[in-house]
């Protein structure tokens, strides 16, 4: 049993990526509307040894020598993972040990504007920072952030680790509809990409439920509009969003065909997986909703959390 790391899980971006979590649940320097792990509990700029370097390198090690190398090893987890100031050390210790393995770091990118964090995460591979606002207006309405963050400071800084970082940068944009898909917002954010030219561009928008009700995700339009207004060579679409035409119909056949599996026997995920042809994350997405809907539930057993009827 593994306190610190978890997985490995397939992700979109990164194939077989084994997480570590290098702070609890929820220490963040913002607190998004549409955050999955929840609200934010310490809002907070202050580094500190969140958790234990010896723990965290001590639990990889237990890992990485006895398991098949996953495709990446992934700091992020429940909150801000550049707010632990050992991250640099775990990051050397990878490097050190297991140098043919990848290290990719998602970090919602506000404390790159310090040099000395920038310059402790030059050996990663992959950098994924966020940015969903380009003016300090909807930066505070959709992230949230510590009192002292400002958004033309949270954008130099990834412009100078642009400067400085040689390996690829995965610029996330997180689209909301009602927050920043208006037209001011996008072409400030289309303006900000331009100056961090970061190596690609992921629109993103909301597939589980958020911090907060009444949230709705971007259509599969609506993201094709924006990355058309922004206008940045390699810029993909990577949500699981889907047409605002073919959404209702196509949710409704997959959710009923869960729901009559689960009231059968209560399935694991691999269990759903093997009986319905389903991709992980699709899977995921519609059990999240059948969870919000209250509709199933979830209790454990031998071989893991079983989903079932409500
Ligand atoms: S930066 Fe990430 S972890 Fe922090 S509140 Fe936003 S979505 Fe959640």
């Amino acid at each position: 049993m593994f306190n610190y790391i978890f997985g490995p899980v397939p992700s979109r971006r990164l194939g077989m990526s084994l997480g570590v979590d290098l702070v609890p649940r929820k220490v963040c320097s913002l607190d998004c509307v549409y955050c999955e792990v929840g609200i934010t509990t310490k809002l907070t700029t202050e580094r500190m040894e969140y958790v234990p370097y010896e723990k965290v390198v001590k639990e990889l090690s237990e890992y990485l020598d006895h398991s098949p190398a996953p495709d990446f090893i992934t700091f992020s987890g429940y909150g801000e993972p550049l707010l632990n100031s050992r991250i640099g050390d775990v990051l050397k210790f990878i490097k050190e040990n297991y140098p043919r393995l990848k290290v990719a770091i998602l970090t919602n990118g506000t404390l790159l504007s310090d040099k000395n964090i920038r310059a402790e995460i030059m050996q990663a591979d992959l950098v994924l920072p966020s940015i969903d606002a380009a003016t300090d207006k909807v930066f505070k309405k959709l992230n949230r952030p510590e009192k002292h963050l400002k958004v033309k400071k949270h954008i130099q800084g990834l412009i100078d680790f642009r400067k400085e970082f040689k390996g690829e940068i995965c610029l996330e944009v997180f689209i909301l509809p009602g927050y920043n898909d208006h037209n001011e917002e996008v072409s400030e954010l289309k303006k900000a990409i331009r100056e961090i030219q970061p190596t690609f561009v992921h629109l993103n928008t909301l597939d589980r439920p958020g911090a907060i009700e009444g949230l709705h995700p971007a259509t599969k339009e609506q993201l094709e509009d924006i990355k058309n207004k922004i206008d940045f060579e390699n810029t993909l679409i990577v949500a699981a969003a889907h047409s605002s035409k073919k959404n209702k119909a196509y949710r409704a056949d997959k959710e009923s065909a869960i729901l009559e599996t689960i009231s059968r026997r209560p399935c694991t995920i691999p269990d759903l997986r093997n009986i319905m042809s389903l991709h992980i994350n699709e899977l995921n997405k519609y059990l999240d909703i059948l969870e919000a809907e209250g509709k199933i539930t979830t209790e454990f057993g031998e071989r893991g959390m079983f989903y079932r009827l409500k």
